[in-house]
C-alpha cells in the first residue's frame, strides 16, 4: 500500500539576485566626453508563497526541493535600467506551515489569502548616472546588485477544519462525513481504508455551516508498525472541536467504553491540548447494535465526563442530523481556528570584521578584498541611510581605514570594494 500522502516537505529558496549598475558615458557626436549615463541594475525577482486551494498534500515538494527566482539584469549605457527578474510563486495547500528549517521556528502560517514573501530579490546596483556631481564629472562609481535572500524551510500540512473526526478505524468515520457533507471519501471495511484526510463542508442551515475532516485512523495496527502513528493527529490540532466516533454494536468483539479511553489516551499523548479539547461523543452502528447495555454502558462513562453523546446510524442516516445540529450549535460558543503566529525573527547579520583586508593599489585605484567584506557588501542595502551607516560603521571599526592611512590614501582616491566604489574622504 503506498502511502503517497506528503504533508511534510523541506526545501530550499532563493530568490534572484540584483544586476549590477553600469558604468558608462554618454557619447555624442561633436561632445568630446559626454556625462555618465550608466543605468542602474534590475532588481531580482522574489520567493512568494501563495495558497491554492486545489492542493491537497505537499506531494510536488518531494519531487522538487530547489527554488530559485531570476537573476535581475545588469544596467546598460544610455541610462538603460536592466530587466527586473521574475518572482517565483510558489503554490501550497491551504494550512502550510512555513518553519525555519534550523530552529523550526514558524515564520508564516499559510492559512489565508494573501501571498507571502519568503525571501526578497536582491536590490539592483545603482548604475553611475547617479554620481554626476558638479565636483565628480568623471564618476566611475556604480554599485553592484545584491544577492537575493535565501533559506531553508520546512513545509508542514496542518489542515483547516472546524471540527475533526477521531475513533478506530472501521467505526464509520468516513462514512458519516459522506453522509454529511459532498465529500466522498473511502469507505470500505477494513482498517486503515483512509489514507488521505479528507475535507467536507457541511450545511446545517442557512448561512451556517462548516468544515468537518476525516484523517487516517490512529491505533490499530500501530503497535504492529502498520499504523500511520500520531503524526496524523496534528491533522486535528487545529480543530475547534472533535466528534469523536464509537462502534457501539458489538459486531467486532469490540467494547465501546474502552475503545473510547485508548482514543483519549492517543489524544493526551499528542498534547494536553488535544485532550482537552471539547468533544461530542458519537455511538454509531445502532442500527445492528446487538447489546444495547453496551451503548449505555458508553453513556454512562462519557457523560460522566461531560460529553454529550448522541446516537446515530452513518450508514442509516440515521441521528446525523440531529448530531450535525448539536455540532454547529456548540461550535457558535468556541473560538475560531487557531491561526499560529510567526515566530521567527530575521536575525541581523553578524559579521567577524577581525580579518585582515587585502589592500592593494592598481592604476592609483585602492582595491579592498577579504571573504568578510564580501559577505558584508552583499547584505547592505545602500539605498538605506541607516544600512549604509552601519556599513560604514563596521568598516571603520575593522581598522581598514586608519591602515589606508598609513598606507598614504589621500581624499578624492577611488577605493574599490567587489563593485562598490567611491572617492575617500577623510
Ligand atoms: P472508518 O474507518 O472509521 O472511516 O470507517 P468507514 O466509514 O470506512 O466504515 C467502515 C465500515 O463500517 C464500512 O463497511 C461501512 O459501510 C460500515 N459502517 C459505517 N457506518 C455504519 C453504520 O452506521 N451501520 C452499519 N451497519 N455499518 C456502518
Ligand atoms: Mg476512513
Amino acid at each position: 500500500m503506498a502511502a503517497a500522502f506528503i504533508d511534510k516537505a523541506r526545501i530550499t529558496v532563493r530568490a534572484g539576485k540584483g544586476g549590477n549598475g553600469a558604468v558608462a558615458f554618454h557619447r555624442e557626436k561633436y561632445v568630446a566626453a559626454g556625462g555618465p549615463d550608466g543605468g542602474d541594475g534590475g532588481d531580482g525577482g522574489s520567493i512568494i508563497l501563495q495558497v491554492d486551494d486545489n492542493l491537497s498534500t505537499l506531494m510536488d515538494f518531494r519531487y522538487k526541493r530547489k527554488y530559485v527566482a531570476e537573476n535581475g539584469a545588469d544596467g546598460q549605457g544610455q541610462r538603460k535600467t536592466g530587466k527586473t527578474g521574475q518572482s517565483l510563486v510558489i503554490k501550497v495547500p491551504r494550512g502550510t506551515l512555513v518553519r525555519d528549517a534550523e530552529t523550526g521556528e514558524i515564520i508564516q502560517d499559510m492559512s489565508g489569502d494573501e501571498p507571502f514573501v519568503l525571501c526578497r530579490g536582491g536590490k539592483g546596483g545603482w548604475g553611475n548616472m547617479h554620481f554626476a556631481t558638479p565636483t565628480r564629472q568623471v564618476p566611475r562609481f556604480a554599485k553592484a546588485g545584491l544577492e537575493g535572500e535565501s533559506h531553508d524551510v520546512i513545509l508542514e500540512l496542518k489542515l483547516l477544519a472546524d471540527v475533526g473526526l477521531v475513533g478506530f478505524p472501521n467505526v464509520g468515520k468516513s462514512t458519516l462525513l459522506s453522509v454529511v457533507s459532498k465529500a466522498q471519501p473511502k469507505i470500505a471495511n477494513y482498517h486503515f481504508t483512509t489514507l488521505y484526510p479528507n475535507l467536507g463542508v457541511v450545511y446545517v442551515d442557512e448561512g451556517v455551516s462548516f468544515v468537518l475532516a476525516d484523517i487516517p485512523g490512529i491505533i490499530e495496527g500501530a503497535a504492529e508498525g502498520a499504523g500511520l502513528g500520531h503524526d496524523f493527529l496534528r491533522h486535528i490540532d487545529r480543530c475547534r472541536l472533535l466528534v469523536h466516533v464509537v462502534d457501539v454494536s458489538g459486531s467486532e468483539g469490540r467494547d465501546p467504553v474502552a475503545d473510547f479511553d485508548a482514543i483519549c489516551e492517543e489524544l493526551k499523548e499528542y498534547s494536553a491540548d488535544l485532550e482537552n479539547r471539547p468533544q461530542i461523543v458519537a455511538a454509531n452502528k445502532a442500527d445492528i447494535m446487538a447489546d444495547p447495555e453496551l451503548l449505555e454502558q458508553l453513556r454512562a462513562h462519557v457523560e460522566a465526563k461531560g460529553y454529550p453523546l448522541y446516537v446515530i446510524s452513518a450508514a442509516a442516516h440515521q441521528g446525523v442530523k440531529e448530531l450535525m445540529n448539536a455540532v454547529a450549535a456548540k461550535l457558535s460558543t468556541l473560538p475560531p481556528v487557531r491561526v499560529y503566529e510567526p515566530e521567527y525573527v530575521k536575525r541581523p547579520l553578524e559579521v567577524d570584521t577581525s580579518a585582515p583586508l587585502d589592500i592593494r593599489v592598481e592604476d592609483g585605484t585602492w582595491i579592498v578584498e577579504g571573504p568578510w567584506l564580501q559577505r558584508l557588501i552583499a547584505n547592505v542595502n545602500f539605498g538605506d541611510y541607516e544600512s549604509r551607516n552601519w556599513f560604514d560603521r563596521m568598516l571603520r571599526e575593522s581598522g581598514l581605514f586608519q591602515r589606508m592611512e598609513e598606507m598614504g590614501i589621500q581624499d578624492g582616491d577611488l577605493v574599490s570594494m567587489y563593485g562598490l566604489e567611491f572617492e575617500y574622504q577623510r
